[in-house]
């Protein structure tokens, strides 16, 4: 007989952002806040439409290059986390990416 292991929402979260290498702390802020995100993300916070949403005790203490490094050392995901950026079709070299 076929077993199905049953996994709740908040670790199938918490295994994604794992997976994805967002730091310990947000990822538990993300599971515990999840049904308010959408109000407590209003202010405009590091990182903003990368889908990544950090804590608010990263939000104030770490810059988004160092959010991106860290979350990039962590990662088990096979691309890495490069939000806003992209490869210059010349030089092969990341460049920012410009908002439109
Ligand atoms: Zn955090």
């Amino acid at each position: 007989m076929r077993q199905f292991k049953v996994i709740d929402v908040h670790s199938e979260r918490q295994m994604y952002g794992e997976y994805f290498g967002y730091p310990k702390c947000c990822v538990k802020y993300f599971v515990e806040n999840f049904d308010e995100l959408p109000i407590l993300n209003k202010r405009r916070k590091p990182l903003h439409g990368s889908g990544f949403i950090p804590c608010p005790d990263c939000s104030l203490n770490k810059t988004e290059e160092e959010l991106i490094k860290e979350i990039n050392e962590n990662r088990k995901y096979e691309k890495p986390f490069a939000p806003f950026l992209e490869t210059c079709p010349e030089t092969g070299i990341w460049i920012r990416r410009k908002f439109s």
